[in-house]
């Protein structure tokens, strides 16, 4: 079996669709090594195993609505939650591009969307329900000592069944996109400031960023000093736009507006890859700049980059933990072995001004060169140590790029 995007095969011993809480329980607790496993919508060996894959895809969709807050299962994708949301005028605060990802494997890897007042998705749970390494089942609530270790914890502390988060009522949300702006002409604060949520488009190198998508809560237009798209945009050349949700400024539910694509399309391209480097606000400009002059070298590979803002939150392995963050993504063709040589020159530059890389995407910092993006990592492996400690949670990428310690041993 293969990750969505056909990067990954994943090399589990054996895969299992477990259909009730119990039989996962049984199954942790049976085994040497074990790894949870969502959409497959991550890039790399992130989520794989040498022993046994556990899909949470199978597990009873629970969805629980509460006045403010929703219980979810884990294996439950954003689009199917934001209907049921949306049946009881309820919605999220935000929305990453694609509706497609379970919601356990999103909160996992700190997936997010865009607004710089918005957090990401996993600043909004309230509550974790999750099979720890002894089988047994465990809550977690914020508030509680640890919790912010327990959020993006990339399937380390265990296998989480439900997923509680915060709500709010309903709101509309209107897309106007606009084009050609002039990387030297705006100020970036001013641009990202001009709606709910911005996410920039660019190929860094012609100088422009080619598409504004602005998403606008309410019906008022935003004000921008660009040129309104004229038709409806997908941001990769020669895509069909079917598969982007409605533009052109008309107001509709948030959940049909704040994701880029449609539930019932296939995301993006398809054929790529993903990177994703979150950095502090203020050091913004200056990572823009370094990517601008290092586009000569990787233009050839890249399909688009996006440039989004998440909020600060208090995650330990958030990227944008005790900080606001900009987030400066690119969409590769799959090419693994070009992208892999492309990404040490982008990290040469990105990392001294503390890029934090998306836990799903690919990156190649080891865990000594992160650790000083992560106050909290310490803290982060002793808890793993205390919850796992027989570290059947961990793989090769763990240890690779979290520095939690693992033997392949049968
Ligand atoms: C086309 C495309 C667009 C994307 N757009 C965005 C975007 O807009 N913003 C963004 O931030 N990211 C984006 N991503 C990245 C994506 O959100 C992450 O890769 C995310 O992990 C996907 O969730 P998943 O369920 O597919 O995770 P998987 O790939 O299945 O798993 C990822 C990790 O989560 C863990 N995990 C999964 N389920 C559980 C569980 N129940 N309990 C404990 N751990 C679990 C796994 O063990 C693994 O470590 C995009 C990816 C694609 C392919």
């Amino acid at each position: 079996m293969k990750n969505w995007a056909g990067s990954h095969e994943y090399a589990a011993a054996r895969i299992h669709r477990p259909t009730s809480v119990e039989q996962l329980q049984e199954l942790v607790a049976g085994s040497r090594r074990v790894r949870a496993l969502g959409t497959r919508h991550s890039f790399t060996d992130l989520a794989d195993t040498t022993g046994d894959l556990v899909s949470t895809l199978d597990l009873p969709p629970t969805v629980d609505v509460g006045d403010t807050t929703v219980r979810v299962a884990a294996g439950v994708r954003y689009g199917d939650l934001a209907l049921r949301l949306h049946e009881h005028r309820l919605a999220l605060a935000t929305m990453a591009s694609l509706p497609h990802i379970s919601v356990g494997g999103a909160v996992a890897t700190g997936t997010h969307g865009s607004g710089d007042r918005t957090g990401s998705l996993a600043a909004a749970v309230a509550a974790l329900d999750h099979v720890g390494a002894d089988g047994e089942l465990h809550r977690v609530a914020r508030g509680e000592e640890d919790f912010a270790g327990h959020v993006v914890a990339l399937g380390a502390l265990g296998v989480t069944t439900h997923v509680t988060l915060d709500v709010e009522p309903a709101y509309d949300v209107r897309q106007d996109l606009f084009t050609d702006l002039d990387w030297d002409a705006v100020d970036l604060d001013e641009l990202t400031g001009a709606a709910y949520s911005v996410s920039l488009f660019t190929g860094w190198t012609n100088g422009r960023i080619d598409q504004a998508w602005l998403k606008s809560r309410g019906t008022e237009a935003p004000v921008l000093a660009a040129e309104p798209a004229a038709t409806t945009l997908h941001m990769l050349a020669g895509a069909d736009v079917a598969a982007v949700t409605e533009q052109g400024g008309r107001p509709g539910p948030w959940h049909e507006r704040l994701p880029h694509f449609r539930l019932e399309f296939t995301p993006s391209r398809g054929e790529e890859l993903q990177s994703e480097y979150l950095l502090p606000r203020r050091r913004a400009a200056e990572a823009v700049d370094a990517l601008r002059r290092l586009a000569p070298g990787f233009a050839h590979l890249l399909q688009v980059s996006e440039v989004r803002t998440i909020a600060a939150d208090d995650l330990w392995l958030s990227g944008a933990y005790a900080g606001d963050a900009v987030g400066l993504h690119f969409t590769w063709v799959r090419d693994r072995p070009a992208v892999y040589a492309a990404l040490p020159a982008i990290e040469a530059a990105l990392l001294p001004l503390g890029a934090r890389p998306h836990w799903g995407k690919c990156f190649v910092a080891t865990a000594d060169q992160l650790a000083p993006a992560y106050p909290r990592l310490g803290d982060f492996r002793d808890l793993a140590g205390r919850l796992d400690p027989e570290r059947k949670l961990r793989n090769e990428f763990l240890a690779r790029h979290v520095g939690l310690e693992w033997t392949n041993e049968p």
